[in-house]
């Protein structure tokens, strides 16, 4: 970086999918943009990176998708029967999730902007596909889709960052890497630039508009206990180790107003012998969400939570903190071999905590810091449980409940009589905290007061107020994506205009 670099129209701190999108907008608005990375460039892209690039937006039947997919294979044409994910159905979804409590101009501005945002997305050379065998199983010879999930990106989270850095790229758009911003410049107007390390020095460099789009603070030990609370320290981190709430601390140091649930984080089952970051060779693979078809067991050898409740793409963001709780912070997800063929492919990884038994008495004595007996007559209650003759099925809410249970199983509650009896040790995985900087529907950062400070947006993780409690998968993508649209665009304007 030499001194002619260190003044431009936005300045955007991150790399992620987030800060990726509103530099691509920012420059299609004809700013000319600079990109700040905390990390080296082969880290590059935050957790955008680690994701397996599930994509939420709102689609009304096949006829939508087939333009973002682009050609159907033949199972895709003839074996599928699509449903519509309308934006009635994302808000009932993203409503009944946080318990209401989401910001509702927010909301609604991610929802309705959702789809065309995907389309720009695909534009800037994003490959979509449908997520078959993940988010919709084969029934009756045909694959239905549930949860509202029917698109990832291709190639996953490392798909999407190498198609839109590929595309930054040819934009001109230089992102300096190992530069991680201090902290913003100001004066009586608003905000006028970032300061920074760089090679060992520490920079000042100017720009009309700053775009903060640089991850929570998940993993900031620090800060995670400090405001998610006691055993928060002891969580695995899913993603990079680089978003350390730096981005959100230089705001609210400027005096920008902190909203959304600063106690709350996505976090979910992850193997308990995960490395303390995410490992990009692995990626989201220590996850494991098939818990809707198992048994979840923890230290004293009982079930603590309703495990089928709902698809896992609306309880798996808080069922991190459920295994959290329980002593020894950990539990084993218990299956048999009957719902083993429905298992992603997460649950076959070389790396995994994993035993496996003819008998659920020798299973005992593998299930490593459970109390045997105690796991052995929680399995006999949950097989003995009276349920309604209702068929098993994967792919709705089947109603196939136990019943006078303390806790009942209130869907897919077969019982476990196929052996081998297989499970899976899992600890608390954090993905991304929830509290962070307000924002305007135009993605400007407000002071304490409610007015934007100028020259100041945000996007993506940092941004409090969407989430509160759950989350529904997918969505994290898409809030991202079209609040740093905005962002770009509207800094891009500020730009222009001073
Ligand atoms: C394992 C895993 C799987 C996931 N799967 C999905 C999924 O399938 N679909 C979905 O929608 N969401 C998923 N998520 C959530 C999703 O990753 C986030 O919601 C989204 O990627 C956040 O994007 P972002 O751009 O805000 O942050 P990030 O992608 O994390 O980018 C932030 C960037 O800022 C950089 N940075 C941090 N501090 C500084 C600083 N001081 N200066 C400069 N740069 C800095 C970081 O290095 C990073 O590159 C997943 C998350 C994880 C961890």
């Amino acid at each position: 970086m030499n001194d002619a670099n260190l003044e431009t129209d936005v300045i955007v701190v991150g790399a992620g999918n987030a800060a990726a999108c509103a530099a691509l907008s920012a420059r299609e608005n004809g700013a000319e943009v600079i990109m700040l990375e905390a990390s080296p460039k082969e880290l590059r892209g935050g957790n955008s990176t680690f994701t397996g690039g599930m994509l939420r937006f709102v689609y009304n039947g096949m006829e939508d998708l087939i333009p973002l997919l682009g050609e159907l294979t033949e199972t895709e044409r003839n074996d599928i029967e699509m449903d519509t994910y309308t934006e009635e159905q994302f808000f009932d979804d993203m409503g009944r999730l946080t318990q209401y409590r989401c910001d509702p101009d927010l909301t609604e501005v991610m929802i309705k902007n959702s789809y065309e945002t995907a389309e720009w997305m695909r534009s800037k050379g994003v490959k979509l596909q449908l997520t078959l065998g993940q988010h919709a199983f084969k029934v009756d010879g045909k694959f239905k889709f549930w949860g509202g999930l029917a698109v990832q990106i291709w190639g996953g989270g490392k798909g999407l960052i190498e198609a839109l850095h590929t595309r930054v790229e040819q934009e001109g758009i230089s992102v300096y890497y190992e530069t991680p911003a201090l902290d913003l410049l100001h004066d009586d107007l608003g905000v006028s630039g970032v300061r920074a390390r760089h090679e060992g020095r520490t920079i000042e460099l100017r720009a009309k508009a700053v775009i903060l789009a640089c991850g929570g603070f998940e993993s900031n030990t620090e800060m995670r206990t400090r405001y998610l609370g006691p055993n928060w320290d002891l969580a695995k981190v899913r993603g990079t180790r680089f978003n350390t709430g730096a981005g959100i601390q230089m705001a609210l140091d400027l005096g920008a107003r902190a909203t959304g649930h600063w106690s709350g984080a996505h976090a979910v089952a992850w193997d308990v012998n995960a490395p303390p970051f995410g490992d990009l060779d692995v990626g989201d693979s220590f996850q494991k969400h098939n818990y809707p078809y198992c048994i979840y067991i923890n230290a004293d050898g009982e079930r603590f939570i309703d495990e089928g409740a709902n698809f896992h793409t609306y309880t798996y963001a808080k069922y991190g903190r459920e295994v959290l709780a329980q002593p020894g912070h950990f539990a084993w997800q218990v299956f048999d071999q009957k719902v083993s063929h429905l298992l992603r492919e997460d649950y076959r990884i070389r790396q995994i905590t994993k035993a496996e038994a003819d008998t659920f008495e020798e299973l005992a004595a593998k299930l490593e810091g459970v109390d045997g007996a105690r796991f052995l007559e929680t399995v006999r209650e949950y097989n003995d449980a009276p349920r309604p003759d209702t068929p098993f099925d994967p792919n709705i809410l089947d109603g196939l409940r136990t019943q006078g249970l303390a806790i009942d199983k209130t869907n897919w509650a077969t019982k476990l009589d196929t052996p081998p009896y297989h499970a899976y040790c899992v600890t608390c995985g954090v993905t991304f905290t929830f509290g962070g900087l307000q924002i305007t529907t135009g993605a400007e950062v407000v002071d304490t007061i409610g007015k934007p400070i100028q020259g100041l947006y945000a996007a993506g993780e940092l941004v409090g107020g969407l989430y509160f409690h759950a989350y529904a998968s997918g969505s994290g993508l898409t809030s991202g994506a079209v609040f740093g649209r905005i962002a770009g665009r509207n800094a891009a304007r500020l730009a222009r205009e001073t």
